[in-house]
């Protein structure tokens, strides 16, 4: 999958996703990513790229053409083109999966100042993203955050493709509480089912504390949550705290 990063300030990427799978991946090239800046794309001496908003306001907003110009020189066909905006569609698992698996290449508009001319939103791009109710200074972190999700999914990166499958916000579910060696911590024990070795009702408890966590969590996601419908097992107790809980008692 091939990323086109519109910055002006090219020197940020790869940044961290030169680290662990997403560097993994750029080694091996099953991703590549080239940075384009709209200052190449300017005729002046200060290669401008700003410019004040008309009818006046604070900061400055960054000028279609550099934009427009940059996009048009990536040729044809041209890349799936994302504009990272504060006001886009939020991103989440589902549009990184439908991303995957639609475009082989998509382009990243990284607005800076107050953001970008409205004609870039509406005649150049395909989709305007948002990571979330928050205001960055710039798309670059926007476009890093969206670019290591969906290297996460593309076939072969995640050496497991099973720990995909029951990841946090697949099928709108967190994933449940999970624990490590050793059994016990500074008295802080380990829920006695993950011990059991009966891997019916290890799954049957993982279940139970991943929709738990979801209702308790994220009840947004729980309500639009397809499993609801087959109440195949009733809630039990929080596993939130269940380390607490098993706390031995002295
Ligand atoms: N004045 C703009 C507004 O009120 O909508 C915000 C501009 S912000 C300071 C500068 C740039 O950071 C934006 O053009 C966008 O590219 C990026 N950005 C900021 N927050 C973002 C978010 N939550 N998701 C994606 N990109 C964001």
């Amino acid at each position: 999958m091939r990323f086109d990063v519109v910055t002006i300030f090219p020197e940020t990427f790869p940044g961290v996703l030169e680290s662990g799978l997403s560097g993994q991946a750029l080694i091996n090239r099953t991703i590549e990513i080239y940075c384009h800046n709209p200052r190449d794309f300017t005729s002046d001496k200060h290669r401008s790229v700003d410019d004040a908003p008309f009818g006046g306001g604070a900061g400055m907003l960054m000028k279609p053409a550099p934009l427009f110009e940059c996009i048009e020189h990536m040729g044809q066909p041209r890349p799936f083109v994302v504009l990272l905006s504060p006001q886009g569609i939020p991103f989440n698992q589902k549009l990184a999966r439908s991303f995957v698996d639609q475009y082989d290449r998509i382009a990243f508009i990284c607005g800076r100042y107050e953001g970008v001319d409205e004609r870039v939103r509406t005649n150049l791009v395909d989709m305007d993203v948002s990571i979330g109710d928050f205001v960055l200074s710039g798309g670059e972190i926007a476009a890093m955050a969206i670019i290591e999700t969906l290297t996460r999914l593309i076939p072969g990166v995640v050496g497991n493709q099973e720990s995909l499958t029951h990841e946090s916000l697949e099928n709108n579910l967190l994933k449940y509480p999970q624990y490590t060696r050793p059994r016990n911590y500074r008295g802080l024990k380990v829920p006695d089912v993950l011990l059991s070795g009966n891997h019916a009702l290890i799954d049957k408890w993982r279940q139970e504390q991943s929709r738990l966590r979801t209702q308790t969590r994220r009840p947004d996601l729980f309500t639009c949550n397809q499993m609801n419908k087959n109440d195949k097992y009733p809630i039990a107790s929080d596993g939130a705290n269940d380390g607490e809980k098993n706390k031995e008692s002295e």
